[in-house]
């Protein structure tokens, strides 16, 4: 059975439309399921009654089962492990910024505008292989459809209203390569960012990648105003490839390229991902070679510490490297911020998400 919200707008109305419905019916269906976030065609109390039966009977609303939510010990970061339908195990992680000293997530010394972080699944598992990632170390197992990624930020949307609180950014950033599944994940993208529906404004959202010039060019050239995260964390290319099978296919001047394409397009800010690793791209030497590669582009680095992952024996770096790393960058005038990590005794970090138990 197909689900719900695997549908886009025009396909709704047609399904309605063939089964004779009035074209406003669309309407109503998209906003419950967008707007009030119904999860049951029983929850449409303004539809016909043998309508919400035969929706019941021609769609699925139910797209995943949360299987287990962990919490941190400071209530910053949630992870959700989430079954889908065919028994597949996906992650999603809630990080809370900036709360009131009186909120049980406050406490970290970072208060100020509340901030809810949403970073969501765009895959089962991922086919890039990045050695020092847990997803990668998985291998792939498929691409998740549009409404199994929406329906992530909707789950999430619930659980947080209950609790008097809104998401307001999402990240493309769990598990999985958003640019491999380059169709679903623009399909969820239009779905959150519907006026109609859920509404989420496109500069909130972040698509992170691995890399893939093509598709770097392609979304460019959407004219979305997504923002756009390439993970370097190498500016050599053989060094690239030690660490990143997908260096093999592009180099990288030609992810920087298609970045200045990116930003020539869209007018927005690139972000550069950097996981310090010890030893290997945390010298000085290295900071003032990416320094020198990413001159003259409007970019930021965001630098994170690398995540203990069980198949990956790299160390990370200790944080006075980082700050040196971090220093070397703002003096040649690039701006960049050292991410604090968070979540790793729930494995809800940067590459840490395997879709286990643990
Ligand atoms: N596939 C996309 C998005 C998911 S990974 C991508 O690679 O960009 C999200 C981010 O986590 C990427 O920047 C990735 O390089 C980083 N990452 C993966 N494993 C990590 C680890 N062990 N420690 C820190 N960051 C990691
Ligand atoms: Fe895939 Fe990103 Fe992990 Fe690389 S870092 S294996 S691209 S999820």
């Amino acid at each position: 059975m197909r689900l719900i919200y695997d549908l886009d707008r025009l396909e709704l109305a047609e399904v309605l439309g063939a089964w004779g419905e009035p074209s406003y019916r669309a309407r109503q269906i998209w906003q419950g399921l967008y707007g009030q976030l119904y999860t049951s065609p029983d929850q449409f109390t303004t539809l016909p009654s043998w309508l919400r039966t035969r929706l019941a009977q021609e769609f699925q609303f139910i797209p995943f089962a949360p299987v287990k939510r962990l919490e941190s010990a400071d209530h910053q970061t949630v992870k959700t492990l989430l079954r889908l339908n065919d028994g597949l195990l996906i992650e999603t992680v809630l990080m809370r910024y900036g709360d009131p000293p009186d909120s049980p997530a406050s406490g970290n010394g970072r208060e100020g505008k509340p901030r809810r972080t949403l970073c969501l699944s765009t895959q089962v598992g991922c086919a890039m292989g990045c050695a020092f990632c847990a997803t990668g170390q998985m291998g792939f197992q498929r691409h998740l459809t549009a409404g199994e990624i929406v329906a992530q930020a909707l789950d999430h949307t619930r659980w947080l209203r209950e609790r008097g609180e809104a998401v307001t950014h999402i990240v493309l950033m769990g598990m999985g390569e958003p640019l491999h599944n380059y169709e679903n994940v623009m399909a969820a993208i239009a779905r959150l960012n519907d006026p109609d529906g859920y509404h989420f404004a496109a500069r909130r959202i972040t698509l992170s990648t691995v890399g893939l010039v093509p598709e770097i060019r392609r979304l460019a050239d959407e004219g979305r105003q997504v923002n756009l995260a390439v993970s370097l964390h190498a500016v050599d290319d053989k060094a690239r490839l030690s660490i990143m099978p997908v260096a093999k296919r592009y180099r990288v001047e030609q992810i920087l390229q298609a970045c200045r394409y990116y930003v020539e397009k869209t007018h927005r800010r690139v972000t550069f991902e950097w996981a310090l690793i010890r030893d290997f791209n945390d010298t000085p030497a290295v900071a003032r070679q990416l320094a020198q590669r990413l001159s003259g582009l409007l970019c930021h680095v965001n630098i994170i510490p690398l995540n203990p992952t069980d198949g990956y024996s790299g160390a990370a770096t200790p944080r006075r490297r980082a700050l040196a790393f971090k220093e070397i960058l703002e003096q040649a005038g690039i701006p960049c911020t050292l991410r604090v990590r968070r979540g790793i005794e729930i494995r809800a970090g940067c590459g840490q998400l395997a879709g286990s138990f643990v």
